[in-house]
């Protein structure tokens, strides 16, 4: 398991180590066919904002856009990769899927930075989905368990370090998400409430953000529920496609196992 640049031909060059800052590389080389594609990063924390797109915020009909970004956390344990399976915990029948740009931190961090300064703090860009247990979302008032299951926060296909050199800003790219095939969700993230360095600016100035760290930016209109069986396919513009199954929770317990 390792860290690799890919590049547009379809090859994977492995790397040395983690990816910030100077990279060397190994030598090694493979085609994308013959590697599994994981999370492309293992974050300390992932800071995600709510209610970030009017439409989205319409659909909810849960009151006003909010006056300043509404932050809560996914645990690390959520994280997964392309491919892998979003486990649908026990008896809940109403778990969602939130299509999402997902901004990744560079080497430097981000404490206290301001809006002009995030870019040099922003290592690159990917696409996030933040899975929602609705009914937990409403019944319990907070969002920690209805958004921090295992498996709740797939994150992929890769990071791209370099949007600007294809052409494309991060401050409008096309977002959608379809499962099995059929349209969901459909936004830009022009229409974020709140832009991608304010958001890092005002994050910073709560947490420290670390290198790797991932923050999702909000989801567009057009959430609704998986169930098992079903796949999820999310797409952000010059970012790829994340796509994960949808399976029943697996009943894999600690207890007992090796220590
Ligand atoms: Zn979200």
């Amino acid at each position: 398991m390792s860290f690799g640049v890919l590049d547009g031909d379809g090859q994977v060059a492995q790397i040395e180590g983690h990816p910030f800052g100077q990279i060397s590389f190994t030598g090694a080389r493979y085609a994308q066919a013959d590697v599994r594609l994981l999370s492309p990063i293992l974050p300390s924390k992932v800071v995600c904002v709510g209610k970030n797109y009017a439409a989205h915020i319409a659909e909810m009909n849960t009151g006003d856009a909010p006056p300043e970004p509404l932050l809560f956390l996914k645990p690390s344990t959520s994280v997964i990769g392309p491919g892998d399976a979003i486990r649908i915990p026990p008896g809940s029948t109403n778990v969602h899927h939130e299509v999402e740009l997902a901004v990744v931190i560079g080497a430097r961090g981000a404490r206290n930075v301001t809006p002009e300064q995030v870019p040099a703090s922003i290592f690159g860009y990917t696409i996030g989905n933040d899975v929602t247990e609705r009914d937990m979302q409403k019944g319990d008032g907070q969002w920690t368990r209805a958004k921090g299951f295992d498996s709740f926060c797939p994150i992929g296909p890769w990071i791209e370090t370099d949007l600007g050199g294809v052409g494309l800003d991060p401050a409008d790219l096309a977002v959608s998400c379809t499962v099995d095939g059929e349209p969901r969700q459909q936004g830009r993230t022009s229409q974020l409430i709140f832009d991608v360095p304010t958001l890092i600016s005002y994050i910073s100035r709560v947490m420290t953000l670390l290198p790797g760290d991932v923050v999702l930016t909000g989801t567009p209109s057009g959430v609704g529920p998986i169930r098992p069986g079903q796949r999820v396919e999310c797409t952000v513009e010059g970012l790829g496609t994340l796509a994960n199954s949808v399976a029943a929770a697996d009943a894999v317990s600690t207890a007992g196992g090796a220590r």
